[in-house]
């Protein structure tokens, strides 16, 4: 993940003064000025927050915390003044890019509080009530014994390794009942926001978050629409092998048509699959190697991994990291001290301090995780040059596709190229590779969907408080083909249960990003000329892939995505059917086993 960084500045003299002195209409170099300004604090503001941030991560006390919270609320509200602000230069005739960090300000905010002071100070307590009431959530199977009482990490274990039907249904079903608490909190959240949101000039919160996608918001709904279209067909596939494997498991809990059970797929909301991996391996799937292995027996230090990915971007052309970055980056899991271990990518100063945080253990995932990681970094250090309010992806779903792009090209060819595999195995071992992948990855795609599917309705007003459950389930039956393990009325609030929705963090992006991982890879796997089948092609050593990727990465976000996009791929639209190339010989081997059994729900 990247760090997660509002970039923006409390609005210190120049900004405020900036054209709004006089009352005389603002000119052209008060926009210049303004915009000046913003650029200044934003980046000055940006590297407080990372900076405390990163103290905060690695040395977690009360006073740390503070801290960064403190240096994250300035900017969280430097960042809704300026998204106010640059309203007033919406009539002045400024050059093209100007207008672009104009437009960026005002589509920037997830949340928009209203100008009524006792409403803003309202919606601000229901939103944090909201957050804590998920942070502090737990699940007690047993009131008389508190220290039963299950946290979400608890909750994932199980999901992650049970196998027992009843326990399962035990340990999905405590977990929603955190959420119920929300509800009434949620609908008013809601209609705040959309009061905030239309104060600025969007239809409600929904339609503020689409905006910034460089289209119409609706046109956006369209094409989310369309991309979906295109590998629904290869998750019905998914989905009808693995309920098979979940029939043979369970028996009749898992109709062989029809949805499944939403708590039997090892994940509490059902959107990663991989860990029923064992239940629906196909049979003499070896991949005939194990990575994981090799680095054990090698003892291959932590350093060197990360030496080794690094060797994969200045292989493609990239200038090697700087001093700092190995100075100052977190590999190991400190023995003194608690540290927040998921791993992130972070750009400190904006220019050349990057790091990587992350506590690194000997194994196939985290080499994989060090690529993906890097892949930020690099994308940082691209953009570096840019005003600082294009200092990002091209939209959101970029920055993450990036390093799971990078992440696709470590493969058997590639271990053997810098010498850590003898030899790469024959392709016909690829699809238990493939199969776990797609558990992963394309069991994702209708999940990452229907989050926002399900808030853009609620923001719009189509879905009112009393059917906000109902509306929940209906989606999650209509894109995921999954049904919940028991009733769920109107008296409970599942979307509550997953993270995203009381902390209020847009999910589209995510969506958007596993789909065009896909879409990069196959670019620039063809760039670099690969002949083998895609999902065995590797960009390491392609110059050509390099430069390709550079451009776009600096671009940052001067540009709308889609020319971004083009640069990359040649195309200025989003493309779902570099998953189905990449799948290909998983979606040959399911149809063979599906020959003759039902498909779909
Ligand atoms: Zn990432």
């Amino acid at each position: 993940m990247k760090r997660a960084l509002v970039l923006a500045a409390a609005c210190v003299a120049i900004v405020r003064c900036a054209g709004s002195g006089s009352g005389a209409p603002p000119t052209p170099a008060d926009a210049k000025a303004f915009l000046d300004g913003v650029n200044d604090t934003m980046k000055r503001l940006g590297i407080e927050q990372s900076r405390a941030g990163w103290v905060q991560q690695n040395f977690i006390t009360d006073d740390t915390e503070a801290l960064a919270a403190r240096a994250s609320q300035l900017a969280i509200d430097a960042a809704a003044r300026f998204a106010k602000d640059a309203v007033r230069f919406d009539k002045v005739d400024v050059p093209t890019d100007q207008r672009r960090q104009l437009n960026l300000l005002k589509v920037g905010l997830v949340m928009a509080t209203p100008s009524d002071p006792k409403e803003s100070e309202e919606l601000t307590k229901t939103m944090a009530r909201l957050e804590s009431a998920y942070g502090k959530g737990k699940w007690c199977p047993n009131a008389a014994t508190p220290d039963s009482c299950k946290t979400i990490d608890d909750v994932t274990k199980i999901m992650a390794t049970s196998r027992n039907e009843k326990e399962l249904r035990a340990a999905w079903e405590g977990w929603h009942t955190i959420a119920p608490p929300m509800r009434k909190d949620y609908q008013r959240f809601v209609e705040l926001s959309n009061k905030g949101a239309r104060e600025l000039g969007f239809a409600d919160t929904g339609a503020m978050w689409r905006s910034r996608y460089d289209m119409p918001p609706d046109a956006f709904t369209k094409e989310l629409d369309r991309l979906w279209d295109q590998v629904r067909p290869l998750y019905v596939k998914l989905h009808a092998y693995v309920r098979l494997k979940l029939h043979e498991k369970y028996g009749e809990t898992v109709p062989v048509t029809g949805p499944i059970p939403a708590h039997l797929l090892g994940n509490i909301w059902a959107q990663d699959w991989s860990n029923i991996y064992p239940l629906a391996a196909p049979p003499r799937a070896d991949a005939g190697f194990s990575l994981t292995d090799i680095l054990e027996k090698r003892k291959m230090p932590a350093l060197d991994m990360v030496r080794a990915g690094e060797r994969f971007y200045t292989s493609l052309g990239f200038a090697p990291l700087p001093k700092t970055f190995f100075e100052r980056s977190l590999f190991l899991r400190p023995k003194d001290r608690d540290v927040v271990c998921h791993a992130s990518a972070w750009d400190i100063d904006l220019l050349e301090d990057i790091r990587i945080k992350m506590c690194i253990e000997r194994t196939a995932e985290d080499f994989t995780t060090i690529h993906h990681e890097l892949g930020h970094n690099f994308y940082q250090r691209a953009y570096k040059d840019l005003p600082v309010v294009f200092r990002d992806a091209a939209n959101d779903g970029f920055h993450e596709a990036i390093g799971d792009t990078i992440a696709l090209s470590v493969t058997p060819e590639y271990l053997v190229r810098i010498g850590l595999l003898d030899k790469a195995p024959d392709t016909s071992r690829d699809i238990g590779l493939l199969m776990k992948r797609a558990l992963e990855k394309i069991a994702f795609l209708p999940f990452g969907l229907l989050i926002d599917q399900w808030r853009w309705k609620v923001f719009a007003g189509d879905v009112a408080p009393a059917a906000y459950n109902k509306a929940w389930w209906d989606l999650r039956l209509k894109y995921q083909g999954v049904a919940p393990p028991s009733p769920r009325g109107e008296e409970l609030f599942d979307p509550g249960a997953k993270y995203h929705v009381p902390d209020n963090t847009p999910y589209t992006r995510y969506f958007l990003a596993a789909i065009l991982q896909f879409q990069f890879h196959r670019a620039l796997s063809k760039t670099a000329g690969c002949t083998l089948p895609l999902n065995r092609c590797s960009t390491y050593e392609s110059r050509a892939a390099g430069e390709r990727l550079n451009k776009m990465l600096s671009m940052g976000q001067s540009r709308p995505w889609p020319e971004a996009l083009e640069v990359l791929t040649g195309s200025k639209q989003m493309d779902a059917t570099a998953i189905l190339d990449y799948f290909a010989p998983l979606e040959k081997w399911l149809d063979a086993q599906l020959a003759g059994k039902a498909v779909g729900w």
